[in-house]
Parts: C-alpha cells; sequence; structure tokens
C-alpha cells in the first residue's frame, strides 16, 4: 500500500537549482535508502517530505494527505493547509544527524514533549510510553538524566525514542549516523535495523553502504536534485545502470 509520494518536486534556493523534479513513491514497510554527494539535495529532498523546507513545486503525498506545492501558497498557508500540513507532521518522526534533543530539560521530557503538548496525552500514560520505547532503544536508565550526560550513540537513541513517540507511520532519517565516533555507530543502526524489521517506513540518508544494502529494500542515488538510479540494493550496489552512481559508490574513499 502506498504511503508516500513525492511528485516532481522542484526547489531553488536563490538560483541554486537544489531539486530539480524529484519522484520517489514508499509503500507501507518499506525502508528507502537515499545516498548521493554532499551537496546533491538530500536534506533538502527529506525536509520537503515533512515542509521544514516548502517546495517550489510537485505534490507531496503523505498517507493520502496531498498537497499540490504549486497551487498552494505556502508562503503565507492558508488555514485548510495548515491544518493539513500538521496532519501530515504528525504522520511524521524524524531524526537529524546532530540528535538535536533539547538540551535543558531530560530524556523522558524530551520523549513525553511532543506526546503531552501536541497529541494532548495525560503525563502519566506519556511516561509511562516513553519508558517502553527507551526501553526498545536500551537506555532506560537514562530516563532522569540530561542529554549531555549522555554518549552520542545514547543521544542519538533518545532521539529515535522521542520520533517515535507520536506513533509517526514514516521515519525520516537524515544521516543518523555522521556526528558519531565509530565505535558508536553500531548501536544506533542496530536499533533502525530493529525497527525496519519491525515493519517501519523508513526513509534513510545514509552513508553506511553495508546497512543501505542490508536493511534497505530500495535505494535512490541523488545527482543534482535528481533521482539518477534507483532499484534493489542487490542491483544498485552491484550493478549501477549510472556512470555517476558506479563512480560514486565504486570510487569513494572511506
Ligand atoms: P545534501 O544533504 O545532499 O548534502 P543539501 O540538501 O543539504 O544536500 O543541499 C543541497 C544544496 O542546497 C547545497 O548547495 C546547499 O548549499 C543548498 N542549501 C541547502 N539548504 C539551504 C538553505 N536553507 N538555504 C540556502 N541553500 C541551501
Ligand atoms: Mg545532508
Amino acid at each position: 500500500m502506498k504511503i508516500l509520494e513525492l511528485n516532481q518536486i522542484e526547489k531553488k534556493f536563490g538560483d541554486n537549482r537544489v531539486l530539480n523534479g524529484i519522484n520517489l513513491t514508499a509503500n507501507q514497510g518499506d525502508v528507502v535508502s537515499i545516498i548521493g554527494s554532499s551537496g546533491s539535495g538530500k536534506s533538502t529532498m527529506l525536509r520537503c517530505v515533512n515542509f521544514l523546507e516548502t517546495p517550489d513545486s510537485g505534490t507531496v503525498d503523505v498517507c493520502g494527505e496531498i498537497i499540490n506545492c504549486r497551487d498552494e501558497n505556502l508562503k503565507k498557508p492558508s488555514k485548510d493547509l495548515q491544518s493539513k500540513i500538521t496532519l501530515i507532521r504528525r504522520k511524521l518522526g524524524m531524526v537529524f544527524q546532530s540528535f538535536n534533543l533539547w538540551s535543558h530539560i531530560n530524556i523522558l521530557d524530551n520523549i513525553t514533549e511532543a506526546p503531552i503538548n501536541v497529541l494532548g496525552i495525560d503525563k502519566g500514560t506519556a511516561e509511562e510510553e516513553a519508558m517502553m520505547l527507551l526501553k526498545k532503544v536500551g537506555i532506560e536508565d537514562k530516563a532522569k538524566d540530561y542529554p549531555a550526560h549522555l554518549s552520542g550513540g545514547q543521544q542519538q537513541r533518545a532521539a529515535i525514542a522521542r520520533a517515535l513517540a507520536i506513533s509517526p507511520e514514516i521515519l525520516l532519517f537524515d544521516e543518523p549516523t555522521s556526528s558519531l565516533d565509530p565505535e558508536l555507530v553500531d548501536e544506533v543502526l542496530t536499533v533502525i535495523r530493529n525497527l525496519a524489521e519491525q515493519g517501519k517506513t523508513m526513509l534513510v540518508v545514509t552513508h553506511e553502504m553495508e546497512f543501505a544494502r542490508k536493511v534497505s529494500n530500495n535505494v535512490i542515488f541523488l545527482h543534482d536534485g535528481l533521482v539518477e538510479e534507483e532499484g534493489h540494493p542487490d542491483t544498485v550496489f552491484t550493478n549501477p545502470q549510472s556512470e555517476r552512481c558506479r563512480n560514486f559508490l565504486f570510487n569513494r574513499r572511506e
């Protein structure tokens, strides 16, 4: 069942055309890895899904909530459009490279913030659910700690628990392990892999090719704001059709 569709998404920053007509479809349970060089538009594409960036044109369909970006005045959204964007955001959980936890409140409060303030869930229930999520990501003993007292890997796992706290239909990850020390990468990838195995729909921008290959069922290679290559990881990683994708995969040094 289709759960997400981007159709001909375009985005410019000034004269810089960053997305040049992106098409992407994800079905329920899909794990889509998004790869490509720095500056190819990966983050911007992901941010267009939840309207952290407003596309110039194209349509975004999240769980049947459809926004036609050319028709709508996204700079001055109508009430209807605002509520549609709110609906879309509630179906999405996002995890950033830099964790983005609130530093002045503890981990438990970080996780219950949206359930309490956005979804109107009572504090007791929200905390119970938050503890379950912390257990799921393996840091239930950190509930009362402040983010600064956690390692990078633990902070990112807390950020994943926070993204899950609104029970999103789709998780968006933007290079979730790129700012971690190498020895902390695996603990975060393991959490993401477990979510994939539980059937969560995910878009993952990543440089972890081994992970992308094992966990995703679809890989998208972006170049200059276009999907240059797309397919099953077994194909894309062994026999990419595009020269650029081939160069990206086989001539990179890491
Ligand atoms: P990637 O995530 O693939 O590295 P990005 O989507 O972050 O690429 O960036 C693509 C291009 O868009 C880059 O040239 C970047 O400088 C530009 N860009 C991204 N965000 C902004 C912004 N908020 N304002 C201006 N330019 C931006
Ligand atoms: Mg990026």
